[in-house]
């Protein structure tokens, strides 16, 4: 249950799905559901988060990894990191007396435990979730950095509690990365103060495991928004630190963290918002102009500006995360793009638009 921290942006990736990639950062989720086949094995998004996929053993093996020249499985994650898979329980690094083989979480279950987070946290992620089919060297541990999770196998079957467990630890990771980045000095004081945490001698990153404030803060994530086996008798890795289980100003915290991202209050901070859009109109009428807009932090409008050559586009995704189109986008050279839905056939309903350059999703409603 490693948190990595930040790696660097930007990476292609390896097989079918790089292709239509390349320097579209953001973008693997949404490309995994479009091209790869609904079968047992194929990545999955959860129902109605289009952002949060979850990507089988198998797909990594089949798109995600190499063979270097000495025969070693190399697996690049999302932040440009390679590993060498360990794919022999014989390997030195496996020191488990009683390792039967590696068995990969069931991604059923990985699928499960998402499903039953709230929608609020849900919705801005985007974040693939790689269910490994063999540890990484260096680190056997599940773990998660601001571009993803990467959950280990087990060197014995992984209990579906243990499963759901991990599972949102490292969503609640993602949240941290996404919602509460350590840029958010105010932010991490106010948790600090609300769980305890002030004394800086003992609760710091380089502290114990369970004494490292994003560990605790995963774990509380855990405990608070995760279904009935993530959440399991409501403790904490830390055995000092009483459940967050019945803290309302500490349920209200989280629970305020996604709010900005989601436009439900009238001002955004862009300290928290890697890049975000406007959607406008907003109901669009099915034969009528609908216009993108970012908005960020000058960095991102930098980032945009210079990959929108490759990434004017917008995927628009239904209720149920299945992608419906890729939306011809027009650029006006201004930070704006506009599309016409006329000849496009859109039923009316509810959609989530996601654009290339951004991450998250954006709800829309076309009547
Ligand atoms: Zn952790």
């Amino acid at each position: 249950m490693t948190d990595l921290g930040s790696q660097s942006r930007r990476r292609s990736t390896l097989g079918i799905h790089a292709s239509a990639l390349v320097a579209v950062p953001g973008l693997i989720a949404s490309i995994g559901v479009a091209v790869a086949p609904v079968s047992s094995w194929a990545s999955q998004a959860v129902d109605g988060a289009p952002g949060v996929v979850v990507v089988s053993p198998q797909e990594i093996l089949d798109y995600y990894t190499t063979v270097a020249p000495d025969g070693a499985l190399l697996f690049t994650d999302r932040g440009g990191v390679t590993w060498r898979l360990i794919d022999d329980v014989d390997d030195p690094e496996i020191t488990n007396p009683s390792v039967e083989g590696f068995f990969p979480m069931d991604t059923a279950e990985v699928l499960d435990a998402l499903s039953a987070l709230p929608m609020d946290f849900l919705l801005p992620a985007d974040v693939p979730i790689f269910v490994l089919p063999y540890p990484r060297s260096g680190l056997l541990d599940s773990s998660a950095d601001e571009h993803g999770i990467y959950l280990s196998p087990g060197m014995n079957p992984v209990p579906a509690e243990t499963v759901h467990q991990v599972t949102t630890h490292e969503f609640g990771h993602i949240v941290h990365h996404r919602l509460l980045p350590d840029s958010d000095t105010k932010g991490w004081d106010d948790y600090r103060g609300l769980r305890g945490l002030e004394d800086e001698s003992v609760f710091h990153q380089a502290a114990a495991h369970a004494y490292r404030p994003h560990e605790i803060f995963a774990e509380d994530f855990r405990v608070l928004f995760g279904g009935a086996l993530a959440a399991g008798d409501g403790s904490v890795e830390n055995p000092e630190l009483a459940s967050p289980q019945y803290d309302s100003d500490l349920e209200s915290f989280f629970l305020d963290l996604p709010l900005e991202l989601l436009g439900s209050t009238a001002s955004v901070s862009f300290a928290r918002v890697e890049t975000q859009w406007t959607v406008s109109p907003n109901p669009v009428p099915r034969n009528g102009r609908l216009e993108l807009g970012a908005v960020g932090s000058r960095s991102d409008l930098d980032f945009v500006e210079e990959s929108r050559a490759n990434s004017e586009r917008a995927d628009l995704f239904d209720a149920q995360g299945r992608r419906v189109l890729t939306l011809p986008l027009v650029a006006d050279g201004a930070g704006r793009w506009s599309v016409t839905l006329a000849d496009l056939g859109l039923r009316p309903g509810t959609y989530w638009v996601r654009v290339g350059w951004s991450t998250g999703a954006k709800r829309v409603v076309v009547m």
